[in-house]
């Protein structure tokens, strides 16, 4: 079986330790390129039945970074070609923005090293139409963050009690106005906190949280704030 191509997020990965790793060091008995093989076995990406003998062994990570040096105009020697368009599209996009890139990545393995996280995004399902610069990993914290029922709860009580009812934040659609009896106490939670401040660690606040109805929801998902999105919906 083959395995499966790489993720924005395993790119992010490699294309970091591409950065810190002196261009005769990227082979596969470095102990940064086995850490990483390790680390990208732990992903809650690819299906765990995807994942065969040799998904993402040393042998792929050193292809990889060789793949990078194909790519970089920058590197003097030759590389190995066969790399995907999104090889390039994410090395284009943090060329000189190391910081930017190592933030991302130190932000993924912070998440991954927490176990009893990572196990619950590995549940966390996936979505087709995500836009997510910081990857699929993070995204899913998000996810995660969001389907905790007691905060949740907490936050629909606490604007009830002060609203007298449960309307979107956006757009100010009321579930039980238009569904009646079935609309009752329904609404969803979105998660404020920008993805590039979530981490393993933090707990969620009822101040992290927007009420906002599925369709706004959505929206919010394609990367716009909420903010931005009151200004744009008509
Ligand atoms: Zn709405
Ligand atoms: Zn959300």
């Amino acid at each position: 079986m083959k395995s499966p191509s790489w993720h924005r997020d395993e790119i992010i990965l490699a294309l970091d330790l591409y950065r810190t790793l002196d261009s005769k060091d990227m082979t596969k008995n470095n102990p940064k390129v086995i850490e990483l093989s390790e680390l990208l076995n732990e992903l809650p990406i690819h299906e765990r039945n995807m994942q065969n003998e040799k998904f993402r062994n040393t042998n792929g990570v050193q292809l990889k970074l060789s793949n990078f040096k194909y790519i970089d105009p920058d590197f003097a020697g030759k590389g190995m070609s066969g790399c995907s368009n999104q090889d390039k599209e994410v090395f284009f996009e943090f060329m000189g923005k190391d910081e930017e890139l190592h933030a991302i990545a130190s932000q993924i393995k912070l998440v991954i090293s927490n176990k009893d996280i990572n196990c619950k995004l590995n549940k966390i399902e996936d979505e087709e139409d995500y836009s997510a610069k910081e990857g699929k990993v993070i995204y899913k914290l998000h996810k995660l963050r969001e389907r905790d029922r007691k905060i949740n709860n907490k936050k629909k009580t606490q604007y009830f009690e002060k609203y007298g009812k449960l309307d979107c934040e956006v757009c100010g659609f009321d579930f039980q106005k238009s569904y009646g009896d079935l609309g009752i106490g329904f609404i969803e939670a979105h998660h404020r906190v920008p993805l590039s401040e979530l981490n393993g660690e933090k707990t969620t606040k009822l101040n992290d949280l927007a009420l906002v109805c599925s369709n706004c929801h959505r929206m919010l998902h394609r990367s716009v704030s909420i903010d931005e999105l009151k200004k744009q919906i008509k």
